[in-house]
């Protein structure tokens, strides 16, 4: 079966080395095995995205010369079928509203005395889990503040163990609660990146995500919201990020490393990509 793999930067700065590098592992899967490389704005923070930033991305991807099949999805305009992910989550009894403050999870969690942090951030103590339907309504009724959390254990109970297979490490067993109940919504955003994610892949029939190992342990949650949603579950490769000679990750703030930056100063794509190889120690 042709591999469909795909790019799913989120505009909210210049493209850089970096995304360079990730869309050079994307185009060669979908090259090396006859398939389709498609392209996905993942702007669903309206705050933070850009229309100059995304233009900016076809522009860069057009220079680098890697050309995508078919329409580029914009997360933005498809809020309604992440609502609609979350409807059957919630008439699932797998999400439940949560009115705490940032404040209160953590000083909760230190009165209990664990480890407040997994990979993916604070780990949620579940204070509103056991809320009754009553007072769930009357809250949100009232107006109050809160987000959607999946309820994990619940989910993983009804799941049974899941596995998913990675390029890069093999087969893994998806260990859900190193992330806890997330955050799948929030009031006045409708949905997150994990089911905004999972819901496209689905979608569009990816066979294989591409994308930076830092989104490696997001990979638990997603594997989960793939089997209680009943969706298809593609292969992973998280690909190693590329670090400057100082070490560091190129981040959205390094303006020296930005393909329009290179562009500038005159170098061409090949050098660019080869610049790319050469830090990621492939030549
Ligand atoms: N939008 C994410 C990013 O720019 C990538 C998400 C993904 O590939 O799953 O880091």
């Amino acid at each position: 079966m042709a591999v469909i793999t795909r790019f799913a930067p989120s505009p909210t700065g210049l493209l850089h080395l970096g995304h360079a590098w990730s869309a050079l592992q994307t185009w060669e899967a979908a090259q090396r095995e006859g398939g389709r490389f498609l392209l996905r704005m993942e702007d669903i923070d309206t705050e933070r995205c850009r229309p100059e930033f995304d233009a900016a991305v076809l522009e860069d991807l057009a220079w680098l010369g890697f050309d995508w099949d078919g329409p580029v999805r914009r997360q933005s305009e498809h809020f309604d079928a992440y609502a609609g992910v979350l409807k059957h989550l919630e008439a699932a009894e797998l999400v439940y509203p949560c009115f705490c403050t940032r404040k209160q999870i953590i000083a909760e969690v230190q009165a209990a005395g664990s480890a407040p942090h997994g990979p993916l951030g604070l780990i949620y103590p579940g204070t509103c889990r056991g809320l009754s339907t009553g007072e769930r309504a009357e809250r949100i009724d009232a107006g109050e503040n809160h987000a959607w959390r999946l309820n994990w254990a619940e989910a993983a109970r009804r799941s049974g163990p899941l596995t998913w297979h990675d390029r890069a490490r093999g087969d893994i067993t998806a260990n859900p609660a190193i992330a806890g109940d997330v955050v799948l919504a929030r009031k006045d955003t409708p949905t997150s990146y994990h089911v905004a994610v999972t819901h496209d892949d689905h979608l569009q029939g990816v066979t294989l995500v591409t994308r930076g190992e830092d989104l490696f342990e997001a990979t638990h949650v997603h594997r989960l919201l793939q089997a209680v949603m009943g969706w298809d579950v593609p292969a992973y490769h998280h690909h190693t990020l590329l670090a400057g000679p100082d070490g560091k990750r190129f981040a959205k703030r390094d303006k020296a490393v930005t393909l329009a930056a290179m562009r500038e100063a005159g170098m061409n794509p090949e050098e660019v990509l080869a610049k790319a190889r050469k830090l990621a120690g492939e030549s």
